[in-house]
């Protein structure tokens, strides 16, 4: 099995670009976001307080998670119920970024990670897929992209989906987001020492696709 993992901040394009490299090579992709929103998630509709180490405990107890891919489209399943499109809000976001940070729920996350790229080639995007989750990933890349130009590829991207945020908000959200990632105790969010680390500042998706291509061909010759 090939495992290649692609780590970076909140809009550095990490999803996009995984997927349609993942589609070329014939992998799977697997968002590992979407875990953590899925959670967030549950947090906010069920009002669990994520400092409460017997409410996180309880709800870990009793929640249940899965992805399934249909036609190589990751869905993700909360409670038996596909929640894919309801964790792209800001407010899940934020949510997610805090579940993220308690590490009752990594650990509860980790094998679920692992198992899939057990069974399938995969691209897995995330924070720590290199630094924890596939530490012996074949290519590990870094995705990067100035908090400016991330900010306003998520503006765009949320105002297709019919939000009506600011840019301004989405800029200050990120950031914030950013800070509590990178600065949580327990699998921040860092490149590996092996991983490649590439700057899409400027870069078109196809460009950005293109050298992940280019990267995976010449690792995986
Ligand atoms: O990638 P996405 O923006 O969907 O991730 C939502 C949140 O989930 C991130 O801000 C981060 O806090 C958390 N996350 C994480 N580890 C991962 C993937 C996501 O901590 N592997």
């Amino acid at each position: 099995m090939v495992s290649i993992a692609i780590d970076g901040p909140a809009g550095a394009g990490k999803s996009t670009i995984a997927r349609q490299a993942a589609k070329i090579m014939g992998y799977i992709y697997v968002d590992t976001g979407a875990l953590y929103r899925a959670i967030g998630l549950f947090t906010l509709e069920n009002h669990v307080d994520v400092t409460q180490q017997d409410q996180v405990e309880g709800m870990l107890s009793k929640m249940e998670i899965e992805l399934a891919f249909f036609e190589g489209e990751q869905h993700v399943f909360l409670c038996g119920k596909d929640v894919s499109q309801e964790i792209r809000t800001p407010e899940v976001s934020m949510a997610a970024s805090r579940v993220s940070a308690v590490p009752a729920i990594r650990t509860f996350l980790f094998d679920l990670q692992r198992n899939i790229a057990k069974k399938h080639s995969v691209i897995m995007d995330g924070r720590d897929i290199g630094t924890v989750v596939l530490p012996d990933a074949q290519l590990k890349i870094f995705l990067t992209a100035s908090p400016e130009e991330r900010a306003r590829r998520r503006y765009e991207e949320l105002r297709q989906n019919g939000a009506t945020d600011s840019y301004e908000e989405v800029l200050k959200d990120l950031k914030e987001r950013d800070y509590q990632d990178s600065h949580r105790e327990i699998a921040p969010l860092r490149p590996a020492e092996d991983a490649i680390e590439m700057d899409t500042t400027g870069l078109s998706l196809q460009q950005s696709v293109d050298r992940v291509i280019a990267l995976i061909k010449e690792r995986l010759p």
